[in-house]
């Protein structure tokens, strides 16, 4: 029978020199970027990979290697190795490299050689030998595939690489019960349709890998700087800058049907803490009120940091009674806060403003607004909160 009707002839040696060359000429590149760059655990697992898969294409490309059995499975070897440091530089990119994870890796990949051992020394045809490696290729390719598809913060870009991988496995488990299905010939080193189909899924894969990861790993590093960028470092709180791009954008949503409150909170006699216990100290009670300030507020609400001991709270669809409320809860959760060994974490005061619906107000206005109600708050005998009402009284 014939089983390749479009008689396209793939030389083998061909696929597997350009293979090499594929693995050797990403090892090339990353070593230019590795130069100089900070040390990232997922491209030195990567790099690794790659060279165990050049290597490895090397040995398949050599016939003398490939007729020797023993050569053969240290060639199967590098490659299981390589597959196993590849998905899991893949699943450190994608965030899902944890504790168990390593542990799934180390032990995997420890079966995955003994079991082609086996196979070699108790079954050895090539059928079953593209079985063992297919099966274990797909086993390591699920912990990234299902990261990549079933976490729910997930890019588009994360969505396609999954899915790719996703039909890249379930190829391989096809793969691995070929053996069991005599009509269609399981050789990479007979020419047929069955070669062609792996030749070409081989180089998928590498062009998937290479150009996944580099773009994966941008996608993080971009994620990464955008947060360095947007959060402050102490406390976690928004800085400043994106608080009020942030803000604004709520304030100036055209379709804003419901009131919004502007809350404008400071510690009370915080130079005390600084004075008396030290720098440090204050620095652990501004990361602690910061905490539990944030722990207190509702996923929508925005919460950043202005500056010293200053922060703010927007509360979208808060009015009056509600904004006061949630005040309240903020400064009790503060007031009951105990940093270490007796040391309270003081009291703060408050500013509120809220915004009628369809009023439209700056918020630089609502800051300077919400700061005069503040000053209210600390003259009032601090630990309390104040308000001005819009329009302005
Ligand atoms: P008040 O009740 O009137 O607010 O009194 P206060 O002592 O808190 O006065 P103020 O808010 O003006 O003091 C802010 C202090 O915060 C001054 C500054 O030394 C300190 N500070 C600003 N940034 C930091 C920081 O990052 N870490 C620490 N530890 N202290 C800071
Ligand atoms: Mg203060």
């Amino acid at each position: 029978m014939d089983l390749n009707p479009m008689r396209i002839q793939m030389d083998m040696q061909t696929v597997f020199i350009l293979l090499v060359l594929g693995h050797l000429f990403t090892v090339i590149l990353i070593t230019a970027y590795k130069h100089k760059q900070v040390k990232d655990p997922a491209v030195n697992t990567f790099y690794t990979a790659k060279w165990l898969q050049a290597a490895t294409w090397a040995m398949m490309s050599v016939p003398l290697i490939t007729d020797h059995i023993l050569l053969l499975t240290v060639a199967n070897i590098l490659l299981l190795l390589g597959v196993s440091l590849e998905t899991k530089a893949l699943l450190t990119v994608v965030g899902g490299f944890n504790a168990h994870a390593r542990l799934f890796y180390n032990y995997f990949t420890i079966l995955a050689i003994l079991g082609y051992c086996s196979i070699v020394v108790f079954y050895n045809t090539e059928g079953f030998r593209i079985a063992v490696v297919s099966f274990s290729t797909a086993v390591f390719l699920i912990p990234p595939v299902r990261r990549m598809i079933a976490v729910s913060r997930r890019s588009m870009l994360r969505l396609i690489i999954g899915y790719m991988y996703l039909v890249i496995s379930l190829g391989l488990l096809c793969r691995t019960i070929m053996p069991w299905i005599p009509i269609i010939p399981v050789s990479m080193f007979e020419p047929g349709l069955y070669q062609n189909l792996s030749f070409l899924t081989l180089y998928l894969i590498m062009m998937l890998g290479n150009t996944g990861f580099v773009l994966l790993s941008k996608e993080r590093a971009d994620r990464e700087l955008l947060k360095l960028a947007s959060y402050d470092d102490l406390t976690g709180a928004l800085n400043r800058r994106s608080f009020t791009l942030k803000a604004q954008k709520l304030l100036e949503a055209k379709d804003r049907k419901s009131p919004a409150s502007f809350i404008l909170l400071d510690i009370d006699h915080f130079k005390q803490i600084n004075d008396g216990y030290g720098h440090d100290a204050g620095d652990r009670v501004l990361e602690n009120i910061a905490f539990i300030v944030s722990s207190s507020l509702e996923t929508s609400s925005l919460f950043g940091r202005f500056g010293g001991d200053e922060f703010a709270i927007l509360l979208p669809e808060s009015g009056v009674e509600e904004s006061d409320v949630i005040a309240e809860r903020v400064r009790r959760s503060v007031e009951s806060l105990e940093i270490r060994y007796g040391l309270k974490a003081s009291t703060i005061s408050m500013g509120i403003v809220t915004v009628p619906p369809d009023q439209d107000i700056p918020l630089e206005e609502l800051y300077t607004t919400s700061d005069l109600a503040l000053y209210r708050a600390k003259q009032l005998g601090r630990n309390c909160a104040a308000r001005i009402d819009i329009p302005l009284e």
